[in-house]
């Protein structure tokens, strides 16, 4: 097909170029990594605007995280060759739910400027309801509730429809009730958790489908990117604005009990008998008047783009099955595979392949690369973690030697707790870094506390923020102090702010207490004032030094209190992006990853969770050992499914690297405190030989490199009986070393069962080492 039309169009394979072009009815793009399923997304919404088929606020678009979110807005205007007026409906489906959630919080009982909490907040409130009920936090800790609340809105229940059994799960039967008080709780703080973003929205949905319809109007173009990470409650969100709107009486709402109930009602039966007698070429989008749209609800364009292999959220609610059944759920869908993979080269690709393949429960998919093979995959090994990020800092310094940029460096961990040797490594060498997604700047205690601060300005009803501040710095506002103002609020139904307003003119607290508070109060009336004359971000550095803040740390001697000052400083420079007060702290609530600071040019530290859909030409992957990679937890929790979903979480990895990949384990780890003698992942042995090296790790002795530690490694294994096979890329080393001996022991016996049962064993005796 002579590739005409216009600009963005060519380039594309003719499979791409279908997806882009096929506008009308659902389409899902089901292909591996790197096959340029989000330049599709991208590409079609160039196409919607330059055919004029929609305005860009009738388009929705939903991505993973807010950074993909930027980038497609960024990539869009370069392809349509000017910047994009008005997309605002670009964005995670936190912060687009949140959105929707804003314009109409009346109906959820909030007010507007409602705070989002974040996972502390959540947990500092249900311990609250805990102590209020009397039940014992050690025994049954909020962490675990807020766990199970997570779960229930993932899955799209109200606290009414939590079934039984599961509400069972939690303090003796409390736990639906305790639900319930919690989102009581939440109406009274003005405030709503991520679960509520959507969750709400979709009750909203439900309770007035007038609502529904002008969104259902509004939205002519759905595009979501990374689908087969998408949870019950998105899906149906989704399922619910992707219907073309009805034009008769609406449906009668429906309650969502779990996932098999919640899609049918108005979905599935109706839409496939539309399907059946429609022409491949219908446009349901245009035909909206069409009498037999009158009755039927159908659905419209929608484009889902995934990747089965690549599905691993599992943990947090996300359905693969979404993506299985989207054949079933969108009857007419036209699916689309790619097979070509642009990013990475073939060695990188076929270990990848090769990975992947060991799981059971895939469709299974076919990716070539024209590119060359380049480099193998190494594997390297070293003593321990220290010796680990001491390599990688040296190679990483050798890359950037070879006039490489430190942006095309990723380096992708297991654990969040992996990063802080490699963050002390980079420090020590001064190489730029930042972290993206995990444990953000904005996650530091004092940031939270400035934050606090902000958010009781913002909104006087916030308790939460204003419990975290109203004794720091110290104010002579202890337990007793709090405690009275809880009693106030609780019995009068008021935010802890008016309950401290209202108990400074009593004399129920001792003079001193009774001052300082009356100060606090004082202080916020005015700031609040100021807010209306001030700029925000001078504002915030008001508060930072009125409050005594910015001083308690001045006067700190320890050894971090620099640091925090200049966190301080940076959040009060980072507020100016925002136009006020309530968007920054809007967009601090929904931000899930973090910028880099002032860097231009850095090395990316994640998670290997957050380096979904994100492309380096260097990739090191460090920490491949049995209880860290595949996690231990995973496989005790999630059995098999785990272990799929952890080589699932391998695969993404891999194919995250564009030329080089770069794998390390280390033969000793000190997790959370005590030393770990560990052994090699089992995804080692499941790489193929012909497309690995294996190298000797620049951070000092390689293990088995002098003979010392190898040796000392295979003997702890010996010891404990292991029936590990001698897996390719050990074999080779030992080949290498002309050591062929080494591995032998180990060969009989049995087979991957054999030793999954054995790797709890191991993890959870072999303290010891160093
Ligand atoms: P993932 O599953 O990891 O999210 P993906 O399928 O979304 O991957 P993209 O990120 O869209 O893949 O594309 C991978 C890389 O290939 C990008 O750098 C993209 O620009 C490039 N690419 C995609 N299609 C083409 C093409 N037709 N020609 C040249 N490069 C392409
Ligand atoms: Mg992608």
């Amino acid at each position: 097909r002579a590739s005409v039309g216009p600009k963005y169009l060519t380039g594309l394979n003719p499979e791409q170029r279908e997806a882009v072009e096929t506008l009308d009815g659902p389409v899902l793009v089901l292909a591996g990594a790197g096959t340029g399923k989000t330049r599709v997304l991208t590409t079609r919404i160039a196409h919607i605007l330059s055919q004029g088929r929609a305005r860009p606020a009738e388009i929705l678009s939903v991505t993973f995280t807010n950074k993909a979110a930027r980038e497609m807005k960024h990539r869009l205007g370069q392809m349509l060759g000017h910047a994009v007026e008005g997309m605002p409906w670009l964005g995670t489906f936190h912060s687009i739910g949140g959105r929707i959630l804003r314009f109409h919080a009346e109906l959820a009982q909030l007010k507007s400027n409602f705070t989002v909490l974040d996972v502390d907040d959540q947990v500092r409130l249900l311990k609250q309801l805990l102590q209020a009920e009397n039940i014992d936090d050690k025994r049954w800790p909020a962490r675990m509730l807020a766990g199970l609340i997570d779960g229930w809105k993932n899955r799209g229940l109200m606290p009414s429809q939590v079934p039984s059994g599961e509400a069972a799960m939690f303090a003796n039967g409390k736990g639906g009730k305790l639900y319930a008080s919690y989102q009581e709780r939440l109406k009274i703080l003005n405030a709503a958790d991520f679960g509520d973003l959507l969750l709400e929205n979709i009750r909203i949905f439900r309770e007035h489908p007038d609502i529904l319809r002008q969104y259902q109007q509004r939205f002519k173009f759905i595009l979501v990117d990374e689908y087969q990470d998408t949870n019950v409650a998105q899906y149906l969100w989704l399922r619910l604005l992707s219907q073309a709107p009805a034009t008769t009486k609406p449906t009668t709402p429906t309650v969502i009990p779990g996932r098999a109930e919640g899609l049918n009602p108005e979905s599935g039966d109706e839409t496939s008998a539309r399907d059946s007698g429609s022409a491949p070429s219908a446009h349901p989008g245009m035909t909206e008047h069409a009498a037999v749209a009158v009755a039927t609800p159908h659905v419209k364009n929608i484009c889902c783009v995934g990747d089965d292999d690549q599905s691993i959220y599992g943990w947090r609610g996300a359905e693969v099955d979404n993506i299985l059944r989207f054949e079933h759920d969108f009857p007419g869908a036209k699916v689309i595979r790619l097979e070509r993979n642009y990013r990475s080269t073939g060695h990188i690709l076929a270990a990848a392949s090769h990975l992947i393949a060991h799981n059971e429960g895939r469709l299974g998919k076919t990716l070539r690369t024209e590119d060359q093979d380049g480099e193998k995959v190494t594997v390297t090994g070293s003593w321990d973690s220290e010796e680990e990020a001491r390599g990688i800092g040296e190679e990483i310094e050798q890359i950037q030697r070879q006039g490489e940029k430190l942006n095309e460096i990723a380096i992708l961990v297991r654990a969040s707790y992996q990063m802080r040797e490699f963050e002390d490594r980079f420090v020590t060498l001064g190489l730029p870094y930042r972290v993206i997604g995990g444990p953000r700047f904005y996650e530091r205690a004092e940031i939270r506390d400035a934050l606090a601060y902000l958010r009781v300005i913002n909104s006087p009803a916030d308790d939460l923020a204003f419990e975290r501040i109203v004794n720091v710095p110290k104010r002579g506002l202890g337990d007793a102090t709090i405690q009275m103002l809880h009693d106030h609020a609780r019995k009068r139904r008021i935010p802890l702010f008016e309950a401290a307003r209202a108990v400074v003119e009593t004399d129920e607290l001792k003079p001193k207490a009774r001052g300082s508070l009356r100060d606090v109060v004082a202080q916020f009336d005015r700031w609040r004032a100021q807010r209306e004359v001030t700029a925000h971000t001078d504002l915030a550095q008001i508060v930072l030094d009125e409050s005594g803040y910015t001083e308690m740390w001045q006067k700190d001697r320890s050894a971090d209190a620099a640091g925090r000052l200049e966190n301080l400083k940076e959040l009060v420079r980072s507020m100016e992006e925002f136009e006020n007060l309530q968007g920054f702290l809007e967009h601090i609530s929904l931000v899930m990853d973090r910028e880099g600071g002032a860097e231009d040019d850095a090395v990316s530290l994640m998670t290997l969770h957050s380096a979904k859909g994100l492309e380096f030409d260097n990739v090191f992957l460090p920490g491949w050992e049995e209880g860290l990679f595949p996690s231990q937890r995973t496989l005790d929790e999630q059995g098999r499914a785990g272990l799929e979903e952890e080589r699932r979480l391998g695969h993404v990895g891999l194919t995250r690297a564009r030329r080089r990949a770069m794998i390390y384990f280390a033969t000793n780890r000190r997790i959370h405190g005590t030393w770990s003698t560990t052994i090699p992942s089992r995804f080692l042995d499941e790489l193929p030989a012909a497309n690995v090296e294996i190298t000797e790790s620049k951070g000092g002795s390689a293990w088995g490199g002098t003979g010392g530690y190898g040796a000392s490694r295979f003997d702890d294994m010996e010891a404990f009986g292991s029936t590990y096979s001698t897996p390719g890329w050990q074999r080779a080393q030992a080949n290498r070393e002309g050591n062929r001996n080494r591995g032998g022991g180990r060969n009989g016996g049995g087979g991957r069962g054999g030793f999954e049962e054995e790797a709890a064993t191991f993890s959870s005796s072999s303290s010891s080492g160093p």
